[in-house]
């Protein structure tokens, strides 16, 4: 193993005074075991972000900061969501370290998963994810509204890893590579299988809350799901696309069977004209405006300013880089 990195530990917190008591002398004791053991640096840190909280959240951060050098602090403005208070401290914290892992304030993600996650890391993984080997602990509601939430996003065909939450480590080069992707609505679960370099996962069982209550009722949780199709997929502008075509293709059979209905004398006068209008124009319709959401979706793309290109390895670089330790002794 080389020489052992900063691991930046970051944990959004909204609203957990009954939990942080909990979680971090917890926290506190793994960090200690991890440095103890060599596989991380004394300059690693536990990074709350407190989350615009209503109650005494940031007090309880800034005393345990106080009381350990190994915990810090970020306080956001005012509450921005899960996403963005994960990608605030992701953001605050990737000039300090080598690498990250992201996890939440309620200890519902194993905890000792984190060793495997560093071992992957010095094994040359950039992103390790953890993925809920089971979901027993979790409500029956809960669970299944997840399965068929993952199932409707790859359908829809965005790439994200099934039962993977956001528990998982980046390193600094991740970290950074997707703070290149500008867009508003974060979709961190969808965002970083796009970042790309060496990916894996690692199972681990998923607990139940001990303490608080679950931030993600039901209505925040159907709109982080249709945050997350939107932010994602322009399919179901395709399908206004494919109904307009398919009801315009039905007009035209509803043309030739009105057209014989007329030529043999079956019909009242104005009936075939009616009928085929209808179904025509509404198709044309449809096909319409599918054709102006195809733009509208690729001008919406276009607004995320996505990075092309992520190039991981450029051989000219390492050498020069190389060359540098070399030539700079004072460094
Ligand atoms: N959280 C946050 N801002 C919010 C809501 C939640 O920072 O607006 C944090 C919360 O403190 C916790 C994590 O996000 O650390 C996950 O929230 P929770 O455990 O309530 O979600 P669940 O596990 O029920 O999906
Ligand atoms: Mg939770």
């Amino acid at each position: 193993m080389s020489e052992a990195k900063i691991l930046y530990l970051v944990i959004p917190c909204y609203n957990e005074e009954e939990m942080l008591p909990i979680t971090n002398p917890v926290l506190i004791e793994k960090m200690n075991a991890l440095i103890g053991s060599g596989k991380i640096s004394s300059k690693s840190r536990i990074a709350y972000v407190n989350d615009g909280s209503r109650d005494r959240t940031w007090e309880l951060i800034e005393k345990y900061s106080e009381e350990n050098e190994l915990v810090t602090g970020i306080s956001l403005s005012r509450n921005r969501g899960h996403q963005n208070a994960l990608l605030a401290g992701l953001h605050t914290v990737c000039g300090y370290c080598d690498l990250t892992i992201s996890l939440d304030a309620d200890l519902q993600d194993d905890i000792n998963a984190v060793d495997e996650m560093i071992e992957r890391f010095y094994e040359g993984y950039e992103i390790v994810y953890g993925v809920r080997s089971s979901r027993a602990k979790d409500t029956f509601f809960k669970r299944n509204t997840a399965l068929a939430f993952y199932k409707l996003m790859k359908l829809l065909g965005a790439d994200i890893i099934y039962n993977h939450a956001d528990y998982r480590l980046m390193s600094k080069r991740a970290v950074e590579a997707l703070m290149e992707f500008d867009e508003y609505n974060i979709f961190l679960r969808g965002l970083v299988p796009l970042v790309g370099f060496k990916q894996t996962t690692v199972s681990y069982a998923r607990n139940e809350r001990v303490a608080g209550e679950s931030k993600y009722p039901f209505k925040k949780m159907l709109s982080f799901a249709l945050d997350g199709i939107t932010s994602f997929s322009v399919k179901p502008i395709r399908m206004i696309m494919s109904i307009g075509v398919f009801i315009f293709m039905f007009s035209i059979v509803m043309l030739i069977y009105s057209l014989i209905r007329h030529f043999t004398g079956h019909t009242e006068i104005g009936w075939s004209s009616l009928i085929i209008s209808i179904w025509a124009i509404g198709g044309l319709q449809l096909l319409a405006i599918g054709v102006v959401g195809e733009y509208i979706g690729k001008i919406y793309m276009e607004t995320k300013h996505r990075p092309k290109f992520i190039i991981d390895r450029f051989l000219e670089e390492e050498i020069n880089s190389a060359d540098k330790k070399l030539t700079k002794p004072r460094e």
